[in-house]
C-alpha cells in the first residue's frame, strides 16, 4: 500500500524515528570529526568543541536560555535524577521537602522513594480526572523546608499539559525552586524558561527525532542562580555538573533534531490535531459511547490520544494488531508488567478502565493513509475481539 509503512508506527511517546536529516549531520563526528569536545590542544578537540557549542545554542534558543544554561546528560532519566538528588544535597541545609506528583514519570517517583529511604521528606499531589493537579492544593503543601517542586509539563501517557507557569509562579513567590520533567513536551508545544518560569528542566533527543541516549538539563543562571550538587564526578565537563567525555554525535543530532522541531513545530501541530480528533471521532461513531478519552480534552500535547475502549481489554486488543499498529498501552518502561498504569489509575476511575486503554503516539512520518488504516483498523480488531469473546 502506498504511504504506508507496516506496522504503522504510534508509540512516538516511548520513542522517535531518528529524523533523515538529524542522521545526516551527525555522520561526520562518528568519522572524520572524532574529537574529543575537551581537547583544547589541536583541531580535532577544537571542531568537536565547535559542534557542540552550535547545538548548546540551538537547543537554548528553542527554550529561549542560554547557551551556558544548557547542560548536557544521558537522556531525561538522568536529567530527573540530577535535578532531584543534586538539589537535595545542595540544599541540605536550607530544608529537606519536596513537593512533586502522582503521574509524574517513574524516573520522578523512583527518585523520589530513595529520598524518602534516606530521610528526605515527599508530597505527591494527586491529580483531578483529567490528569491536572490543583494549584492551590500546591499551595497548601508548602511548608518552610519545601526546596524544591517538581511537577512535569506534559503527561507521558495521557498527554495532559500541566499549568507550568502558575505553577512556576507559586514556587517562585515561596522561593522554592522549581524543575519540570519536559521530556514530552519541549519540540512538541512552546516553551519558554523565562516566561514560565522554570527554574530546571529535562529533556531528551529521542522524544524529538533525535537520536537515543542524549539528553539536557536546563539549569538557570539568574534570578535566582541555582546550584546543582553533581551526581558524577570526574573531569568536571559542564562546569563541574555532569562529568564525562561529551557525547559529541549525540549532542549534534540533539541541536539537529531540536532546529528542525522548532521551525516544524505548528505544521506538525496542526497534522497531529486534525489526525487525533479524525480518529476519535470516527472511534466514536464507530464504537458509540463505550469510547471515551483519558486525560484533557483540551489542555494536552497535540500527538497524544489515549483512549478508554469499555470492556476490550488492551493486553488482547494490542496483540491481535500487532502485525499492523505499533501502539502500547501507556508507558514504556511498565508496559511488561500486569500491573495498571499509575498514571491511569490516578484519575480515580478504577483498574478496569486502566486495563482497557490504549495510548496513540503520533509522529512526524505518520501519513494520512496511515491514519486512515488505524481508523478503520482498530475497530474491527475491537468487534472481532468482542464475537470471540460472546
Ligand atoms: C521518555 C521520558 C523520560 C525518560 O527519558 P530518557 O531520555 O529515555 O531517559 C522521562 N520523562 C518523561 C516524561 C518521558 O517521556
Amino acid at each position: 500500500m502506498p504511504n504506508i509503512k507496516f506496522p504503522i508506527y504510534l508509540d512516538n511517546h516511548a520513542t522517535t524515528p531518528l529524523d533523515p536529516r538529524v542522521l545526516e549531520e551527525m555522520m561526520p563526528y562518528f568519522t572524520s570529526d572524532f574529537g574529543n569536545a575537551a581537547s583544547m590542544d589541536h583541531v580535532y578537540g577544537a571542531k568537536a568543541s565547535e559542534a557542540v557549542e552550535r547545538a548548546r545554542e540551538r537547543i537554548g534558543r528553542t527554550i529561549n536560555a542560554r547557551p551556558e544554561e544548557i547542560v548536557f546528560t544521558s537522556g531525561a532519566t538522568e536529567s530527573d535524577n540530577l535535578a532531584l538528588l543534586g538539589i537535595s544535597r545542595q540544599y541540605a541545609d536550607e530544608g529537606d521537602h519536596i513537593i512533586t506528583c502522582v503521574t509524574e514519570h517513574t524516573a520522578i517517583l523512583d527518585t523520589c522513594k530513595y529520598l524518602e529511604r534516606a530521610g528526605k521528606k515527599v508530597t505527591y499531589l494527586p491529580v483531578d480526572q483529567f490528569g491536572l493537579i490543583d494549584t492551590e492544593e500546591l499551595e497548601a503543601a508548602i511548608t518552610d523546608k519545601t526546596i524544591l517542586i517538581s511537577i512535569m509539563t506534559a503527561n507521558n501517557e495521557i498527554g495532559t499539559v500541566a499549568p507550568v507557569k502558575e505553577i512556576g509562579k507559586i514556587a517562585h513567590e515561596h522561593n522554592i525552586i522549581f524543575h519540570t520533567d519536559a521530556a514530552q513536551a519541549v519540540g512538541h508545544i512552546p516553551i519558554d524558561v523565562e516566561e514560565m518560569n522554570i527554574d530546571l528542566m529535562s529533556f531528551s533527543a529521542h522524544k524529538v527525532n533525535g537520536p537515543k541516549g542524549i539528553g539536557a538539563i536546563y539549569v538557570r543562571r539568574r534570578n535566582p542562580k541555582v546550584k546543582l550538587s553533581p551526581i558524577i564526578f570526574g573531569g568536571g565537563h559542564e562546569r563541574g555538573m555532569r562529568s564525562g567525555t561529551l557525547n559529541v554525535p549525540g549532542i549534534v543530532g540533539f541541536g539537529k533534531g531540536l532546529e528542525i522541531a522548532r521551525r516544524e513545530m505548528e505544521k506538525d501541530r496542526m497534522k497531529f490535531t486534525k489526525w487525533t480528533k479524525q480518529m476519535f471521532e470516527s472511534f466514536k461513531k464507530q464504537l458509540s459511547d463505550r469510547v471515551q478519552l483519558n486525560g484533557h480534552p483540551s489542555k494536552r500535547l497535540p500527538h497524544n490520544l489515549n483512549v478508554f475502549f469499555e470492556g476490550v481489554e488492551s493486553k488482547a486488543l494490542i496483540p491481535l494488531v500487532r502485525n499492523e499498529v505499533a501502539i502500547s498501552a501507556g508507558s514504556a518502561c511498565t508496559s511488561d508488567l500486569v500491573e495498571p498504569s499509575h498514571v491511569l489509575m490516578s484519575l480515580g476511575f478504577g483498574e478496569s478502565r486502566a486495563h482497557s486503554s490504549v495510548r496513540f503516539g503520533l509522529g512526524r512520518f505518520n501519513t494520512d493513509e496511515e491514519i486512515l488504516y488505524v481508523i478503520g483498523k482498530m475497530p474491527r480488531a475491537i468487534k472481532a475481539l468482542e464475537s470471540v469473546n460472546a
